[in-house]
């Protein structure tokens, strides 16, 4: 049989590749961003006691009451906005879900989707799924900040969404509130729809604060805004995150979610709903903060230049500037640092979608310290190559 591919353009997400080549090569993992250490046994043990209790048969369609409520508390007291736990609030089977099911419930064949590069690597391929074209606009390094005045010449007629990404992945930037009224002032009197991806809202350091569209009371009317379980109670796995939407829009997206999952899986629900009650998420900035300057103290003598992180669990470092790697591009100096060295990363450029290479390479310090000091201990290496 012929497959004729309708993606013949999509290979293997980085992540993947770059795992599998740490597994295969005892490399010490920080590419793909997850936690290596285990969350809280109050979490554990209140899923169980949703199974043990019976709780294994569908929840609602639109996910555990219990958690909607506890989802519309936190963000209320967080960004004083109140979404209706009823009408507004869906859980999904992760944010990578809540992005495509957004995506599938508002792009018509031929709509454009403006995407800011470095892009997490998902969004592309849902816009192609829905028949949507992706528009870039461009961060650009080494602040990653973005320009409105190019991103204001890349809307047309034609233009559906914008999605934005704050706390940044890759580049661990995040954006202020001037920038959310700078995207305000650009789809105001436009049927524009924003999608906000926030699964980092909880990692923002230095006593700086998070910048939510939910927060935001004019973007917020127009937004799908998600953020993710996995992220904020170190459960990537547990896949369980949700979306948040104004009613009219909210109705769109259950149009597609209930075909897509239909709902999520019940006991981690009710007890994530459970556990919400300790408030933990507040503790999530002062332990990767922790972590965050564990890492870079522990990296300080290796050769690689290291940019600011003030949010995410990611830091990038440049190589450029060391003779032996000013030649080699990115993609490839993360597959020698996985299979050389030890020490698995993302190369940037994966990010782009011409591959834009500025010699820079993304590590993960969501680990334990022992973890982080492995790695800072291989990479010394690179003194010596
Ligand atoms: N968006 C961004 C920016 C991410 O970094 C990730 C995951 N790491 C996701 C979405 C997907 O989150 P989830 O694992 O909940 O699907
Ligand atoms: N978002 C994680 C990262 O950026 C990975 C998630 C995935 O593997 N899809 O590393």
């Amino acid at each position: 049989m012929r497959i004729d591919s309708k993606f013949p353009n999509i290979g293997t997400t980085i992540f993947t590749v770059m795992s599998q080549l740490a597994a295969e090569h005892g490399a010490v993992n920080l590419g793909q961003g997850f936690p290596d250490f285990d969350c809280d046994p109050r979490l554990i043990d209140a899923v169980e006691r949703a199974m043990r209790s019976g709780h294994n048969q569908y929840p609602p369609m639109a996910g555990v009451v219990a958690l909607r409520e506890a989802i519309a508390q936190k963000v209320e007291a967080m960004y004083g906005r109140r979404y209706d736990v009823a009408s507004e609030i869906t859980v999904t089977a992760g944010a990578t879900q809540a992005i495509h099911t957004a995506l599938a419930a508002i792009v018509h064949p031929g709509d454009e989707v403006i995407v800011f590069e470095p892009v997490y690597d998902s969004y592309e391929p849902c816009i192609r799924m829905h028949g949507g074209t992706c528009v870039y606009a461009r961060l650009a390094f080494p602040d990653y900040r973005p320009n409105w005045d190019a991103v204001r010449q890349l809307v047309t007629p034609k233009t559906r969404a914008i999605i934005i990404n704050t706390p940044h992945n890759p580049t661990a930037t995040k954006w202020s509130r001037a920038d959310l009224d700078a995207l305000d002032a650009l789809v105001r009197d436009t049927d524009i729809v924003v999608i906000s991806d926030e699964v980092y809202e909880h990692m923002v350091y230095d006593g700086q604060a998070h910048q939510s569209v939910s927060a935001h009371p004019s973007l917020a009317e127009r937004a799908f805004v998600i953020s993710s379980f996995g992220k904020t109670y170190h459960v990537t796995g547990w896949k369980v995150a949700y979306c948040l939407a104004p009613r009219e829009l909210m109705a769109e997206f259950r149009k597609a979610h209930q075909f897509v999952v239909f709902t999520v899986n019940t006991p981690a629900q009710i007890g994530i709903a459970e556990y919400m009650r300790f408030g933990t998420h507040r503790e999530l900035p002062g332990c990767y903060q922790a972590k965050r300057d564990y890492f870079l103290d522990v990296v300080r003598d290796t050769p690689l230049r290291w940019l600011p992180s003030p949010s995410t669990y990611f830091v990038s470092a440049q190589y450029g500037h060391i003779p032996a790697f000013a030649e080699m591009d990115e993609a490839s100096f993360a597959r020698y640092l996985t299979t050389k060295v030890g020490v698995a990363c993302i190369p940037i450029s994966a990010f782009y979608h011409d591959a834009h290479d500025q010699r820079v390479v993304r590590f993960c310090f969501a680990k334990k310290e022992e973890t982080l000091a492995r790695a800072a201990e291989r990479l010394q290496q690179l003194n010596s190559p």
